[in-house]
């Protein structure tokens, strides 16, 4: 294209929009948005008054007359709505008014209704979207992670994000068998709120939970364990108290959480074509996802499949990633969202 007349077009947009953190990916500039899915509104008139990380910082820390959520906390869409908002907004903040609108894909979670798709496609085209097309995230991850999935060969990908786990064994560009299960970071961080109240009587916030999940948090004994001291209030006095937190109590605490993952990988394998599952042994398991960066989360898998397990290069950028790969080959992407597409 002669560079003058550059400027007129848009960049095509690949967006991850994920259950904790939503990623804009632009053609030709990789990505350029990286913020988490939370949207603050007026209480009553649902009016929104910020996205992403703006809304976040307002989390739990809001007068009654504002409310910030989470609106696909769960893998699925708690309110069409407000998660159309969210998208528009982050779409509008990378696409400005060009001649030529681009193309969008966004990558959904597995678990969203046809309803839900339909509310995505037509947020995207309202944001500007010349055509839009889905993919479901745990293709995009896989393709993110750079897994040959065009190829006639098994392709298994598990990606642990904050509020679901999607699981998927992928050949020929299709997905053969896949799991989406509601456990992810959010109900690692859960557990670590409930094991403290029950074992110490201290009540901590999910935000401090989840820094102890990033500072100690394991899925797998280490050399050496480690030690943190935890600020919470004591349930008895009702005053601020400090602990000493240990790793090998708060991997107990993830034990329940992580069981269920491992379990969900059993079962997939367990469905997995015998042809596919042969593959499996030399090209094994990828994992990415936040959760795909859980000390020892790889061991763990490993033990339990007894599968080669490798956590992705990028494990949060991998569906953004994929969503770029895509836009860049659009044949492929013809090909895999055809059956999703209404
Ligand atoms: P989603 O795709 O659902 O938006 P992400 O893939 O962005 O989710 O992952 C977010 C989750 O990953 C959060 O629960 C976060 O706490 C967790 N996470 C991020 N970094 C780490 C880390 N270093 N160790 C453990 N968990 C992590
Ligand atoms: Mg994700």
């Amino acid at each position: 294209m002669l560079d003058q007349f550059k400027g007129l077009f848009s960049n095509d947009i690949g967006v991850d929009l994920g259950t904790a953190n939503s990623l804009v990916y632009v053609r030709d500039r990789g990505i350029v948005l990286r913020e988490p899915s939370v949207v603050a509104m007026e209480a009553g008139t649902k009016g929104v008054l910020a996205v992403g990380e703006e809304a976040r910082r307002m989390l739990g820390r809001t007068p009654s007359s504002i409310v910030a959520i989470r609106p696909m906390k769960d893998g699925v869409i708690a309110d069409i709505e407000i998660t159309e908002a969210m998208l528009r907004k982050f779409i509008q903040k990378v696409h400005y008014r060009k001649l030529i609108s681009p193309r969008i894909v966004v990558a959904v979670p597995s678990g969203i209704t046809g309803v839900e798709k339909r509310a995505v496609k037509d947020a995207a085209s309202h944001a500007g979207g010349r055509e839009v097309y889905l993919i479901e995230q745990p293709m995009a991850s896989a393709i993110g992670c750079g897994l040959p999935v065009v190829e006639p060969a098994g392709n298994m990908i598990v990606d642990i994000g904050g509020g679901t786990c999607e699981i998927a064994v992928i050949s020929l560009s299709g997905i053969v068998v896949a799991k989406s299960l509601r456990v992810g970071g959010d109900q690692f961080d859960e557990t670590i709120v409930a094991q403290l109240k029950r074992a110490h009587n201290l009540m901590i916030g999910e935000r401090t939970a989840e820094e102890i999940k990033f500072r100690i948090g394991s899925a797998h004994a280490m050399d050496e364990e480690l030690n943190m001291d935890v600020k919470g209030r004591d349930m008895n006095s009702g005053l601020p108290r400090t602990l000493s937190v240990n790793s090998v109590e708060i991997r107990e605490a993830l034990r329940e959480p992580l069981e269920k993952i491992l379990s969900s990988i059993r079962d997939t394998l367990d469905q997995c074509p015998p042809e596919l599952s042969s593959d499996l042994i030399d090209r094994g398991i990828v994992v990415a996802g936040g959760g795909a960066l859980l000390r020892g989360i790889d061991r763990l898998i490993m033990e339990e499949t007894e599968l080669p397990v490798h956590v992705a290069d990028s494990p949060l950028t991998a569906v953004a990633e994929g969503t770029g790969r895509v836009l860049q080959e659009m044949h492929i992407l013809k090909r895999i969202t055809s059956s999703g597409q209404s």
